[in-house]
């Protein structure tokens, strides 16, 4: 994502907060735009690094974890449960709602890709699961395996 593409979501995910009566603030804007610089998953601890390095800004990690909070409760941010790591969510400009979570989880590089998943597949999986009496707790797939920059030749 270039400068003026993460100026934009930064501005939606602003306006976003405000019209759920929550704020962005300074730090909690610095933390979603370390992770839309970067296409990788970052854990608290990287990302506090990750603050450290480029904007000069010291932040415990559990304090950036607050923070991760606050943006995965709102939508910004998804939490990937194979890994504990925060991803940014790739639909934050974007109007229409969110169906399914699918997180492609490269081994390699640890590139992380958000696909949607129509909801009759994903009702179709659910169906098969409560079929033997599994309950799920949440809708979130995370798939791991090889990128396409990687895997090409
Ligand atoms: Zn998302
Ligand atoms: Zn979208
Ligand atoms: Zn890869």
């Amino acid at each position: 994502m270039n400068n003026k593409e993460v100026k934009r979501v930064l501005q939606d995910a602003e306006r976003h907060c405000s019209e759920n009566g929550a704020k962005l603030t300074a730090k909690r804007k610095l933390v979603l735009e370390s992770l839309l610089d970067s296409d990788k998953a970052l854990s608290a601890y990287e990302l506090a690094d990750y603050c450290r390095v480029e904007c000069g800004s010291e932040m415990l990690p559990m304090s950036v974890y607050r923070m991760l909070d606050f943006l995965a409760s709102e939508g910004l941010v998804h939490r990937l449960k194979t890994t504990n790591k925060f991803i940014a969510c790739s639909h934050i400009s974007c109007d229409h709602e969110h169906q399914a979570w699918q997180f492609l989880i490269c081994q390699s590089c640890d590139k992380v890709e958000e696909v949607d998943l129509e909801k009759s597949i994903v009702s179709k999986i659910t169906d098969a699961i409560h079929e033997v009496g599994f309950r799920i707790a949440g809708s979130q797939l995370e798939l791991e395996g090889v990128c396409a920059d990687c895997s090409a030749p």
